[in-house]
């Protein structure tokens, strides 16, 4: 879900990951987590997000050990392994 803002060009973050000079609350249905971005974003993210089923971005499943994570966690609970890392 936030690959995909990303993707989409709007810097966002996950609730709980305070960044200043984010603002703009946008509440997932379903998902359980909130996305922040930009205030001057808000409304294309709101829009991009209504497009994506959010159920589909729930977990994600960690590709050092397998295990599969709340979209929420941004490290794995069972490895530590920081999702943001990459390869
Ligand atoms: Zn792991």
């Amino acid at each position: 879900m936030r690959e995909s803002l990303a993707a989409a060009g709007f810097e966002v973050q996950l609730r709980g990951m305070s960044r200043p000079g984010l603002a703009g609350e946008i509440p997932i249905p379903d998902a359980m987590v909130d996305v922040w971005a930009r205030e001057d974003d808000a409304e294309g993210a709101r829009a991009l997000l209504a497009g994506l089923d959010a159920r589909a971005h729930l977990e994600w499943v960690c590709p050092q050990c397998g295990e599969r994570n709340p979209a929420s966690f941004e490290l794995c609970w069972s490895c530590q392994r920081d999702i943001a890392a990459g390869d």
